[in-house]
């Protein structure tokens, strides 16, 4: 057992009201510069659509990621040989257009306009050239066209839905739609890491944080492919890759991440896991049916008296591991099972993870007309949002797993309604409890961490030991494991550990 503290990040998705803070919080502080004017490192999407930049879960355009071939995982870029031969030339990049040119306001022709019989206007001008332009596309260009057939058909993730289910998604008074925040996913198995020719990007020892080095950077651009969910971008001005870098320089000071402290509908919950990292490889090449399975398995349960033991013994500081103990993040997904990876299918492991919305699927849609279900376990079949829509999203096609995080939080909900407005029989709850699994002691839990959160409840993270952490980042010892991914040395754990 190798085990590795991971800060991780869980979204629930029914809470999320599509306001954008975080994302203009993100930029204010990190991208508002010169080369950095398209880039969202935090980003919100309409979904169904077709996100930022452009279709960028195609990964017959884009190639991000990593499939299994023969047994071992490969880059979908063609692995290393593939990234060498693409050097000069990479035909997978997003170019300029699938991201958006970025714009501004001329203001001053409104504030400053002449008194006239004509309504001023600001021209909009590209923040790149300086010239009028006309706008075509947006980071959030969804939004105007809220989830319609307009935009929303073209969703890679719409591939596998029915005629039936694609018209009762589109038929426009049952039309539904819901919101995804997106940042790097700081992912255990980081494609963009692997497909680095020059080694400049490295997972910190001590959170796992993701980052690229601005010393050893030397613009080949192949992180931009590897990463299947879009999530490096090139800074033109610096001649650089740069990422989200989960606000670490605010969390060593005891701050959360700028999209968490903003967030007006207190979706985001911060807190540490352990995973074991000898286990990496046979998790990332797992068959789609048992990716979600084998990612949480990965994941030690930090009241384990071996794990605790085997921790200690590898150096890791009891701050750390009450942290993990107290972890909102290990609670929703691994204990309650509510909050599944991003697109596990691109195998590199994404350590942010969503609890998937429940009001577009509750009520369901019934001749054009749109029903809060009484019974919701049969309505499963008939959701405005089909469940197979959010296996394609958070479970790799499995709708096994999506399913049982909407028997338990179906659960939560039935259980609740029937104590405060009691009109909910006894027995449909239950049923209900029974098919979910669950108990009243953990519905209680997942409400209260649900709805009725503190700060402290969902930011927990363990203060940065940065005097063992700076000898970590200074030790020329990479760890490279088969599937080319680099490590940082943790500190603590001895060299033979590893
Ligand atoms: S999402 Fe994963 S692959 Fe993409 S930049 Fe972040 S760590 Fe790298
Ligand atoms: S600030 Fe929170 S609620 Fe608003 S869009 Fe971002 S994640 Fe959603």
């Amino acid at each position: 057992m190798n085990i590795r503290a991971q800060v991780s990040m869980v979204f629930h998705l029914d809470k999320c009201i599509g306001c954008h803070t975080c994302s203009i919080a993100c930029k204010n502080l990190w991208t508002e510069r010169r080369g950095t004017e398209y880039m969202w490192w935090n980003n919100v999407e309409t979904k169904p659509g077709v996100g930022y930049p452009y279709l960028w879960e195609d990964q017959e355009k884009y190639r991000g990621g990593w499939k299994v071939h023969g047994g071992k995982l490969k880059l979908r870029m063609k692995g290393r040989a593939g990234t060498l031969a693409n050097l000069f030339f990479n035909p997978y990049l997003p170019a300029l257009d699938d991201y958006y040119e970025p714009w501004t306001y001329r203001y001053r022709d409104v504030s400053d306009a002449p008194e006239g019989d004509e309504q001023p206007v600001a021209r909009p001008v590209s923040t790149l050239t300086g010239k009028p332009m006309e706008i075509g596309a947006g980071p959030n260009w969804d939004d105007d066209f809220g989830g319609s057939s307009l935009y929303a058909a073209n969703d890679p993730g719409l591939k596998g839905l029915s005629e039936e289910e694609r018209r009762q998604l589109f038929e426009l008074e049952s039309m539904a739609f819901f919101y995804l925040p997106r940042i790097c996913n700081h992912c255990i198995n980081p494609g963009c890491l692997a497909a680095c020719p020059a080694g400049a990007i490295y997972k910190r020892g001590e959170d796992g944080i993701v980052l690229v080095s601005q010393e050893k950077c030397r613009a080949w651009r192949m992180c931009i492919t590897g990463c299947p969910y879009k999530k490096t971008y090139y800074n033109w001005a610096a001649g650089k890759s740069e990422k989200c870098i989960l606000c670490y320089p605010r969390q060593e000071t005891g701050q959360a991440p700028a999209c968490f402290h903003s967030c007006v509908g207190r979706i985001r919950y911060l807190g540490l896991l352990l995973y074991d990292a000898d286990r990496i490889e046979s998790a990332a090449a797992a068959e789609d049916s048992f990716l979600v399975h084998e990612q949480l398995s990965l994941l030690l349960d930090p009241f384990d008296r071996e794990v605790i033991r085997e921790a200690k013994a590898q150096g890791m500081h009891d701050a750390t591991l009450e942290c993990a103990q107290k972890s909102p993040v290990y609670r929703f997904v691994k204990e309650w099972k509510l909050a599944l990876p991003l697109h596990p299918e691109y195998r590199t492991l994404p350590m942010l993870f969503y609890v998937p919305p429940l009001l577009p699927v509750l009520a369901h849609s019934e001749g054009g007309l749109h029903n809060e279900e009484e019974d919701f376990f049969s309505s499963l079949e008939n959701t405005r949002i089909p469940v197979r829509y959010f296996a394609s999203l958070l479970s790799a096609g499995e709708e096994e797993p999506v399913r049982q995080a909407y028997r338990k939080m179906t659960a939560v909900r039935l259980y609740k309604r029937a104590m405060t407005v009691g009109d909910v029989g006894k027995e449909k709850v239950k049923r209900a409890l029974e098919e979910a699994g669950t108990n009243p002691e953990e519905i209680e839990a997942i409400y209260r961490l649900t709805a009725l959160p503190s700060v402290e409840d969902r930011f927990v993270i363990p203060p940065f030991m940065r005097e063992q952490a700076v000898e970590a980042v200074g030790d020329p010892l990479r760890h490279r494991n088969s599937v080319g991914t680099g490590f940082l040395r943790v500190p603590g754990i001895p060299e033979k550990k590893r």
